[in-house]
């Protein structure tokens, strides 16, 4: 079972996807029926889309040739049986699954028995949309994302009843449009939807504690190679949008806490503080984030003897900085390769790379009162420090001390931080920072996907690069880390929290060496 693009089109609605859709496919070769309930709206969807192609035109971007001929594949229609003859239909209708329901079991009377039918839900189970078809089989998940034109993943998502000849179809179609089409389960939230949920919920979290402000969090998670920082970005989706799909994930896992959503965020939407659409949320607009005013570390960093402790590339990193900090002095650091810690010890005090412990839990651990512990270095995004020698700028990184350390330790550690290539970020003393613990998160959500089915390792990665455009994919990030040390930061949230929220996935529990 194959479609090329002799095969006709229909879609259903003609709203900001549905045109999309119509778009790509008719860039595609495809003759697109576009209908829509709304009298009138597939005309004018596609007189809107007549005025986009014309821009690109004078863009210099098509040639004008291709978008009368884009254009004149795309017939809008006012009745459905004016495209019985379609081999493929894409619903692009409003999300609910009676309205769905009722369009597919219409178009079943219509189209030819081998016709594929796909929906576009973002939200709404596949397997129960099929169901009441007589041929729940032909039902696929096509789920696109916003703007059509532009973003690569398409999700092609199997309900229970699929058949793979069926998904294997529109993964073939959908990379003949130039798509990247990663195969999913049908599944709360299907990949992106899902792994993306600890992204906002870990800063949710943070800023329901008060640990640090939205510009703080922001400018971290910035650091660490995402082009917006979760504030900024639920501002821009909204927060109703936002807020709903949280609310629609936790809800279709029973009330797992795992996904609860936030009252910080249930606030914002209650004051109707919705973010750019409303011109208030996390930030005023049109102004929205700004940036920290670089703090100046006047103060030199000072020590009679440094050693870096632990193995690895963030210990590489720290003795590669602290020799260049230490080279005007005519020294530099001493190695401890074998210690259970990684970081840096000045004299009598301690600078902590977070393993999930607070700066408080690590010094009684240790018997050491001068103690700062500091997030997790991830520039460019792929979970491992730059070469040494590559680290131009420096890099925004939160750290934390506890109440009990001097004032000296308190000055000195971030005048270290400073010296080590980093702007530090002073954050309340919570278990695992902000990068690191967001990152740890993100990588335990995938790992539970992969272990429940919803997708592989590399689906994970490719739908979250091409869907949310992370810098890296999970897989990515634990690969430039290491299980036992997602495991054992986890691991500290919950003995923190003591919810169901940090609760370890299986799939990580398995491939720990120390942990089970
Ligand atoms: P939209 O409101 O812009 O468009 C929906 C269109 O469907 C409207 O024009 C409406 O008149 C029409 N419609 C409603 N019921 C209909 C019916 N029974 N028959 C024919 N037409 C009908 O919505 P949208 O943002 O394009 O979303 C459409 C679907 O795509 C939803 O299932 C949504 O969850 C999914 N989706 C949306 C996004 C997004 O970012 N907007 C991303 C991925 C998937």
């Amino acid at each position: 079972m194959t479609l090329s693009s002799s095969d006709s089109l229909l879609v259903v609605g003609a709203g900001i996807m549905g045109a999309g859709i119509a778009q790509v496919a008719a860039q595609a070769g495809h003759t697109v029926h576009l209908f829509d309930l709304r009298p009138g709206a597939a005309e004018e969807a596609r007189r809107q889309l007549g005025r986009s192609l014309d821009t690109l035109v004078a863009k210099g971007r098509i040639e004008a040739a291709a978008a009368e001929a884009t254009l004149g594949r795309i017939h809008a229609i006012d009745a459905l049986e004016q495209a019985a003859s379609a081999r493929l239909v894409i619903e692009a209708i409003v999300e609910r699954l009676d309205a769905k329901r009722a369009l597919f079991q219409q178009l079943e009377g219509l189209l030819a028995p081998e016709a594929i039918l796909a929906t576009n839900t973002s939200s709404i189970s596949v397997t129960a949309i099929a169901n009441g078809l007589q041929h729940p089989e032909r039902l696929v998940g096509m789920h696109f994302f916003n703007p059509v034109p532009l973003m690569k993943l398409v999700e092609v998502v199997s309900g229970l009843g699929t058949a793979p000849a069926v998904a294997e179809a529109i993964t073939g179609l959908a990379r003949s449009w130039g798509k990247l089409p990663v195969a999913a389960r049908s599944t709360p939230g299907f990949i992106v939807n899902r792994i993306a949920r600890p992204y906002y919920a870990e800063t949710l979290a943070l800023l329901h504690e008060q640990a640090a402000t939205p510009l703080v969090l922001d400018t971290a998670l910035k650091a660490a190679g995402f082009r917006m920082g979760p504030c900024e970005l639920m501002d821009l989706i909204g927060h109703d949008t936002n807020f709903s799909v949280t609310k629609s994930v936790y809800e279709a896992n029973f009330f797992d806490k795992r996904y609860m959503p936030s009252l910080v965020q249930q606030e914002l939407v209650d004051a109707g503080w919705l973010g750019r659409k409303s011109g208030r949320g996390f930030y005023a607009y049109p102004e929205g984030a700004g940036r920290l005013p670089v703090a100046v570390h006047d103060t030199p960093a000072t020590a009679g003897v440094v050693t870096v402790h632990g193995r690895g590339p963030v210990a590489d990193w720290l003795e590669a900085m602290a020799a260049r900090a230490l080279s005007s002095q005519g020294w530099g650091p001493a190695r401890e390769p074998d210690s259970d810690w990684t970081g840096l010890a000045v004299d009598g005090a301690r600078l902590v790379l977070t393993d999930g412990r607070t700066a408080r839990a690590w010094a009684r651990a240790h018997g050491v009162r001068d103690v700062a512990v500091f997030d997790r270095p991830v520039a460019g995004g792929v979970g491992q420090p730059p070469d040494a020698a590559a680290a131009a700028a420096p890099i925004a990184l939160a750290w934390a001390t506890h109440a009990d350390c001097s004032a000296a330790w308190r000055t000195q550690a971030p005048a270290w931080l400073a010296a080590l290539g980093f702007v530090p970020l002073p954050v309340a003393d919570t278990p695992g920072l902000v990068v690191a613990r967001t990152l740890a998160m993100l990588i335990n959500e995938a790992a539970d996907a992969v272990q429940q089915g919803v997708c592989t390792p590399e689906g994970a990665d490719a739908a979250m690069k091409l869907g949310v455009n992370y810098p890296a994919g999970p897989f990515e990030w634990l690969a430039g880390w290491s299980v036992d040390g997602v495991a054992a930061l986890i691991a500290q949230l919950d003995a923190v929290y003591r919810g169901e929220r940090y609760r370890l996935s299986p799939w990580l529990a398995a491939r720990t060496a120390t942990l089970r």
